[in-house]
């Protein structure tokens, strides 16, 4: 059985406790490895070479070299991309197709993106009478990363390649549900940086190697992507030393359709804001909201459109669209929000249920059709809270007025969609949308360079091209009397 190791000064390395638990194929249910459970002892170790890297080599190291040392990250990682690819399919359940399309070159690129971005970042100055101001940044220090499940190698990578372009040391905390990539990137790491400059401990959330490192004192920044309710447990836990934090956090995102859309162009956009990764994206449009002349030409396209292109099945073939969810307690929770969808008196026009004729050696994995339902009030739990699985609502509405209240009238604020061929409108409705990433006519279009975060209850902070730059660096004022 494959074994999945921390790697902590330049070395893998087993737990102190002998303790390990199961990764679980979520598509076959079969075990693919034994992942050592790491705790404090091992983030201990983690903190010290971390911090011992950021004195040594690793910390006197010219800017130059050190973004040479990023790009050869990226290119390891492109030279082992079907490894890659391989691994977090059978980590996660995604498509092949979206590992080696979408996940594995985006992870590769945030170390490119970063390392070509903040080499020509120049840092402020300002002129008094008498005297005369400048700012030099400085790394944080040792971050840590708390990665979530759903994007394993491109969410850890668009944290670590900006806090190592920034010069710092990193301990990653990989999702206990998808260590394999983490792991291989670790093995990448191995033979480019010095050792301690990027360190991994595995393990769970609370009571484990994830608050070991929150609690951590010597740990000067924490960056977490994950659950709202996962956040403010590490604000808790982070509050003790007072560490920097940059969260990610849920959202339930609105996809705002007026009448005068390019109809098609947004059923095929929507089929991806909606399915894309089994819905287990953090943008995914969850509530969709049709202005009322367009509503029913929209559901008969919609659902049209999902009868005849989408193929759940084994994400090992290239022709599966949507994979398995990202395991049976995941697919169990989604579950109750069709269940109580149903009993808030929901119509179902496709879904809702496991497909027929799956393989045999698919009888265990964690899979659902892609789901419509219409027909819920504004407060229904499947209205109002992340399911985050391949589940959208669709609602009508009238004016525009109405659907910005009923887009704005939830805690979260991460992402929102607006479709209309109307350009004064499409501006007015992104400037009122309470949402951090506003796509008009399109989804999941980035721009590295440009901010990434979410309002409210979605998170704090920004990163993102010179937003990340804020974060894994402290500016320090330098003022000289003339
Ligand atoms: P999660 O919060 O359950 O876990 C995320 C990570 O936090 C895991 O590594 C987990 O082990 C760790 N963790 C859990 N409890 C902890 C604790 N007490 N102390 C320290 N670490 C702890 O989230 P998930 O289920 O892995 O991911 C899905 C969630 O992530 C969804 O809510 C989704 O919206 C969100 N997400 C947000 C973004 C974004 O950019 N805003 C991107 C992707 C996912």
């Amino acid at each position: 059985m494959k074994e999945i190791k921390h790697f902590i000064n330049g070395e893998f390395v087993g737990s102190a406790s002998g303790r390990t638990f199961d990764d679980i194929n979520p598509a076959t249910g079969q075990v693919i490895a034994k992942v050592h459970e790491g705790g404090k002892a091992e983030v201990d170790l983690a903190v010290a070479a971390a911090r011992a890297a950021l004195k040594g080599p690793w910390g006197k190291m010219p800017m130059a070299e050190r973004m040479d040392l990023l790009m050869k990250l990226a290119a390891g990682i492109q030279a082992r991309a079907a490894e890659f690819a391989a691994a977090e399919v059978a980590d996660n359940g995604m498509p092949i197709t979206l590992a080696s399309h979408v996940n594995i070159p985006r992870g590769s690129a945030n170390f490119i993106q970063f390392a070509e971005h903040f080499k020509y970042v120049a840092t402020e100055c300002w002129e008094m009478e008498g005297a005369l101001n400048y700012a030099l940044r400085r790394p944080l220090g040792v971050v840590g990363i708390i990665s979530p499940w759903n994007f394993p190698l491109l969410l850890t990578t668009w944290k670590v390649a900006p806090a190592l372009a920034c010069g710092n040391t990193v301990i990653i905390k990989p999702s206990e549900e998808t260590p394999a990539t983490t792991a291989l990137l670790a093995d990448v790491a191995r033979d480019i940086l010095p050792p301690g400059v990027l360190n991994v401990v595995n393990g769970f959330g609370g009571d484990s190697a994830g608050s070991a490192l929150t609690e951590h004192p010597d740990v000067d920044g924490i960056t977490f992507t994950g659950e709202t309710t996962t956040g403010q447990i590490i604000m808790r836990a982070a509050a003790g030393s007072l560490k920097k934090l940059s969260f990610e956090l849920g959202g339930k995102n609105p996809n705002l359709v007026f009448a005068d859309a390019d109809l098609d162009a947004c059923i095929e956009t929507t089929m991806r804001s909606s399915f894309a990764n089994q819905g287990e994206v953090c943008l995914c449009g969850s509530r969709i909201y049709v202005q009322r002349p367009l509503y029913q030409a929209f559901l008969d396209k919609l659902v049209a459109r999902i009868k005849s292109t989408v193929k759940v099945g084994d994400p090992t073939d290239p022709a599966t669209t949507l994979g398995a969810l990202i395991s049976k307690e995941h697919l169990a929770r989604v579950q109750t929000f069709l269940d109580s969808a149903k009993a808030d008196g929901a119509t179902f026009l496709t879904g809702g249920k496991r497909p027929d004729g799956l393989p045999a050696h698919l009888a265990e994995g964690a899979f659902l059709e892609p789901t419509v339902i219409v027909g819920l009030g504004r407060d229904c739990k499947a209205q109002r809270q992340e399911i985050f699985g391949p589940v959208v609502t669709v609602t009508p509405f009238d004016t525009e007025e109405e659907v910005l209240e009923l887009a704005n009238d939830t805690n979260y604020g991460l992402s929102a969609t607006v479709w209309s061929t109307d350009l004064a409108r499409a501006h007015r409705v992104a400037a009122q949308l309470e949402a951090g990433i506003v796509w008009v006519n399109t989804w999941f279009l980035r721009d590295l360079r440009s901010a990434f975060g979410g309002m409210k209850y979605s998170g704090i902070g920004r990163e993102g091209g010179v937003h990340s730059l804020e974060f894994y660096t402290e500016l320090k004022n330098i003022c000289i009397k003339l």
